[in-house]
């Protein structure tokens, strides 16, 4: 018979996890033998010793305090818990540990039990699957985005009609590269989900007009299939808190395997239910329906109910995983009843929008919305009172403006920036407005520039005959009248619409780079840059009326430009295009974000339009 405690040390010795007792004040009273391998600190190195001995800075200093805590208040924290930690070895090498911390309750000596597991490779294969994937989403979504932006050109006719049989292939290749697209950005959306990392952009959404949103959204891919969506009755609008575009996808998700399921010439109906707390969205149809033995694994991934058969219907069996996901991380549930062979209906509930207590923190617009800017104004005033007020009463009506208070001021500004219209008062310190027109008449980059005059005597200088060759497109008398304002702006702006905006396009991907001066060439001048660095030598010579920035570039990020561009070219709008979705701070940063492959043209080009005078 083998001893029984020997038995039992050899066991615990040849355990791969670390084993540790301390009593109630953290000294260390027993290790296993695995300790000395993990830490590198010898059995009786640590025996009697502080536990704290293995923590590094701040759980060194913390821990006393912890377990006193613990043991005043018995409020349990982590015991019985499981927990990632860091912890660091005799060579100072501070490492992560998942740690579960026991209490014994045997006696004061062998009071807690703590089980301390290596888990520094996972760790580290853990950041090597999540740099492997953004490299993916990288590398896969930029050519993508060439083959579906190339096609969708050829498609449209612009390049040309094609032969009858050629347009039926490059209309299999574009459906098939939006299949893959598809799959791309969900293999990408579940690994986020998985890592944790969904971010949503929550603002106050009303749900009612989202879903009517989606159904529109969706109504040609349900019509294509012949079947037919409607919301029905007519609910009253009811708020949550939510990210548009997130349950968007959720709606999407649900319409489309209901229409997918429908037989031909059905109905998909939508219901929209309430109560004080909760509104519940469902979405039915009258379809194929989902056997019994697959309730059970309806939301996992990839699961297909079925996948030899009838059903046979495109999708890539993550729909579902990625709308569960979403729908919980916004506080709410998601489930379905299905009959087979008579349809099904899947429904979410979400918490109703609640009046917040306290003022809320604005959330940032959501990731695809673009601030619309009407123009860029710089408005040449010395009265701060009065430049305050023309500055409000433009950007009422969603102009950009900058103001300065002397002409000096005036040309320095428009040596580094562009602007669609320019006011300028006639009495400054120093230069006078009109002999600044003048002079800015006489240079390359002003000499178009439409100009208002905003001053107490613009009549009397009007009809004076100096003012011949200035070009001014207004003169307003001080009070000023806004309507006429606003009016002679927004009507220079729109003469101005003759004038090719010019872009930066800063990528590396010279296929994309392409398409992109071929989609817009004919609205706008397309500059690109390959590099960081040829992009900044391009803003320090250049002034451009938009810049596109991909984010992966050979010597660096896109975005350490930014700090420069909101520096130094504040008005300048930034749109992000990339292969990676982009962190709400960088967001903020920016006038749009957009993730290549998953915006069309057409949306890509509504965007910039959006931002500037297109033709
Ligand atoms: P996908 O539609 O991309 O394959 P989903 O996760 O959205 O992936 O759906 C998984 C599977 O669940 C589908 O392949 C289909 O077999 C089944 N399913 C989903 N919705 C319905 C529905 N409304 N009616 C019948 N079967 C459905």
């Amino acid at each position: 018979m083998i001893n029984n405690e020997a038995l039992l040390n050899a066991i615990l010795d040849n355990i791969s996890d670390a084993i540790v007792t301390i009593d109630e004040h953290g000294i260390i009273h027993a290790v296993n033998k695995t300790v000395e391998a993990m830490f590198g600190y010898s059995e009786s190195e640590l025996i009697n010793h502080n536990i704290n001995i293995i923590m590094p800075s701040p759980y060194t200093e913390l821990h006393d305090s912890y377990l006193a805590r613990y043991l005043k208040t018995k409020q349990k924290r982590i015991i019985g818990k499981s927990r990632e930690l860091e912890a660091q070895r005799k060579n100072g090498e501070v490492f992560k540990i998942e740690l579960f911390v026991h209490e014994l309750g045997l006696n004061k000596e062998d009071r807690f039990l703590g089980i301390i597991r290596d888990i520094s490779e996972r760790k580290q294969m853990e950041q090597m699957k999540a740099e492997f994937i953004s490299t993916v989403s990288h590398e896969l979504r930029t050519p993508l985005t060439s083959i579906k932006g190339s096609l969708g050109m050829v498609n449209s006719g612009v390049l040309g009609e094609l032969p009858e049989k050629a347009k039926r292939m490059v209309t299999l290749a574009h459906n098939n590269t939006e299949r893959l697209i598809l799959l791309v950005n969900d293999l990408l959306d579940v690994e986020k989900i998985q890592a944790g990392k969904i971010d949503l952009q929550v603002v106050k959404v009303n749900l009612t007009e989202l879903v009517r949103d989606s159904i529109e959204a969706n109504q040609s891919y349900a019509n294509n299939l012949q079947v037919s969506v409607i919301l029905l009755g007519s609910p009253e609008d009811y708020f949550v808190e939510a990210d548009n575009n997130r349950l968007m996808q959720v709606m999407a998700n649900l319409i489309s395997n209901a229409a997918k399921y429908s037989p031909k010439n059905g109905q998909v109906e939508i219901t929209i239910q309430a109560d004080k707390n909760f509104i519940k969205v469902s979405v039915i149809d009258y379809g194929l329906g989902i056997p019994k033995e697959y309730h059970a694994k309806m939301f996992q991934k990839f699961s297909q109910v079925d996948s030899s058969d009838t059903r046979k219907k495109g999708g890539t069996g993550l729909g579902l995983n990625i709308t569960k996901a979403i729908v919980e991380h916004h506080g709410g549930q998601i489930n379905f009843e299905s009959e087979y062979q008579q349809g099904s209906t899947f429904f979410f509930v979400l918490p109703s929008w609640q009046e917040p207590a306290k003022p809320k923190i604005t959330s940032p617009e959501p990731l695809s919305a673009a601030k619309k800017v009407a123009g860029k104004i710089l408005v040449l005033e010395d009265e701060p009172d009065i430049a305050k007020l023309i500055a409000l009463m433009l950007e009422q009506e969603s102009f950009l403006v900058t103001t300065c208070s002397s002409a000096e001021q005036a040309k320095e500004i428009l040596l580094n920036e562009s602007f669609d219209v320019m006011t300028v008062d006639l009495r400054l310190p120093g230069q006078d407005g009109l002999s600044l027109i003048k002079e800015l008449r006489h240079q390359e980059h002003t000499q178009d520039l439409p100009i208002i005059i905003v001053s107490a005597e613009a009549n009397n200088v009007k009809n004076n005959n100096i003012t011949s060759g200035l070009r001014v497109i207004d003169w307003i008398e001080k009070p000023i009248d806004q309507q006429h304002l606003i009016e002679s702006i927004s009507e220079s702006i729109k003469k101005e619409g003759d004038y090719a905006s010019k872009i930066l396009y800063v990528e590396d991907d010279k296929d994309l780079t392409q398409i992109m001066t071929l989609l817009l060439e004919d609205k706008v001048t397309v500059v690109s840059a390959n590099t960081l660095q040829q992009a900044k030598k391009l803003l320090q010579d250049e002034t451009f009326d938009l810049v596109i920035l991909d984010v992966g570039l050979p010597d660096g990020t896109g975005l350490d430009i930014l700090p420069f561009l909101n520096t130094h070219l504040s008005t300048t709008p930034i749109i992000i295009f990339s292969g990676e979705s982009i962190t709400e701070d960088v967001v903020n940063r920016v006038d749009a974000a957009l993730i290549k492959s998953k915006v069309s043209n057409n949306e890509l080009v509504g965007t910039i339009k959006s931002l500037i005078n297109l033709k």
